[in-house]
């Protein structure tokens, strides 16, 4: 059963075509292959928005659906184009990288952003990074800069569709002769064509690089934000502006630390008998243990806050979130009978003076059990 295109894309029914075409490129930033290659739906999600994009962004067609829903469309010979590609890869590049399959290309086209993701660790999130990435991005032909022809061959007219770049089809349909207009197949919408293909590239103008950027990641970075870098993306067609680069970061668990906002929570052991005396206690710190001095008679569950010792607070320079470790108190296991004579003696000598709570942490264990 077909979603309904405007669900898939997540907008209104009567969203402006620059809203539908915000949405789709949002979706897509969110599924792209590179992003997603562990997330084997995002393909099939992906073919889904494609398919919604290319209807509600073609007047007729999205006023066939409108009418006739997916069935009208099916009966207009209409059918989606994601179909035809092979790898999700080369769907993305129909999309962004090569131009829409049947629209007429004339005017300058800015090029389709790229999606990345790189991995750092928690100490590379809390000090910042530059990180390298590579990937493949669509670029201007350096041998023929672009015309598609081999350097100094002449470039004609097209003459199927007499410079034009466009074709009208003719399809009959259910509702009468449809005529849609088409990119020319000879030139692809250029209204050109070299008399000689450029080596290089087969006429296209276009060929894909391998590009490496230098990513500076910003100190306090959290895992799944994503770092914009204009102009790194796919080129342009006919002197439009570039794409942008798009890095997913994801910031790797670290073993001692879970992440807490700004702050940082981590967990020390301490031995009932160290909790009861209070001592000088080593607490791990994203800069390397620390000492820190823990009270006499501190109880299971209590925290240690080192201030500004947490996380950098995000394009705030300076700030910093707090460190909390939480203390587990650990009871001693498999006693000599030395040690158990000890406690014996130790548990004899006990009083109320020793034992009885304090206010506040007989409300704190209310407060647990009511749980
Ligand atoms: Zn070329
Ligand atoms: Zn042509």
């Amino acid at each position: 059963m077909a979603r309904d295109y405007y669900d898939v894309l997540g907008v209104a029914r009567g969203a402006s075509d620059g809203d539908v075409k915000k949405a789709f490129r949002r979706l897509a930033r969110e599924l792209h292959p590179d992003v997603n290659r562990e997330d084997p739906g995002a393909e099939e999600r992906f073919k889904e928005a494609a398919e919604a994009y290319e209807v509600l962004s073609d007047p007729t067609r999205r006023a066939t659906y409108d009418r006739y829903g997916h069935e009208g469309l099916r009966q207009g010979g209409y059918s989606p184009a994601a179909e035809g590609f092979g790898s999700f890869a080369d769907i993305f590049d129909a999309f962004f990288g090569g131009g829409f399959a049947g629209a007429a290309r004339n005017g300058p086209v800015q090029g389709g952003d790229v999606a990345v993701s790189v991995e750092v660790d928690l100490a590379e999130a809390a000090r910042g990074a530059s990180v390298e990435v590579s990937y493949r991005a669509v670029a201007r032909c350096e041998r023929c800069k672009g015309n598609g022809a081999e350097p100094g061959t002449p470039i004609e007219t097209c003459e199927r569709c007499g410079g034009q770049g466009r074709l009208q089809a003719v399809t009959r349909s259910p509702f009468g002769q449809v005529v849609r207009t088409v990119a020319c197949d000879v030139c692809g919408g250029d209204g050109k064509v070299a008399r000689t293909p450029c080596t290089v590239c087969g006429g296209e103008g276009r060929t894909t690089a391998e590009r490496r950027v230098s990513v500076d990641i910003p100190a306090g970075i959290a895992d799944g934000q994503r770092i914009r870098l204009s102009g790194r993306g796919h080129d342009g067609e006919r002197g439009g502006p570039a794409g942008d680069l798009y890095v997913l970061v994801r910031v790797t668990e670290d073993e001692r630390f879970v992440r807490d906002g700004d702050d940082l929570v981590t967990v020390v052991d301490i031995p009932a008998t160290v909790a009861a005396l209070g001592a000088r206690i080593s607490v791990p710190t994203l800069d390397g243990p620390q000492d820190v001095g823990l009270d006499a008679g501190t109880q299971p569950g209590e925290t240690i806050t080192l201030r500004g010792q947490g996380m950098p607070v995000l394009r705030r320079p300076g700030r910093r979130g707090d460190l909390r470790a939480v203390v587990n108190v650990v009871i001693p296991r498999k006693l000599s009978r030395e040690q158990r004579d000890l406690l014996h003696r130790l548990a004899d000598s006990l009083t109320e003076r020793n034992l009885g709570e304090d206010e506040g942490m007989l409300a704190k264990l209310k407060r647990t059990l009511a749980r």
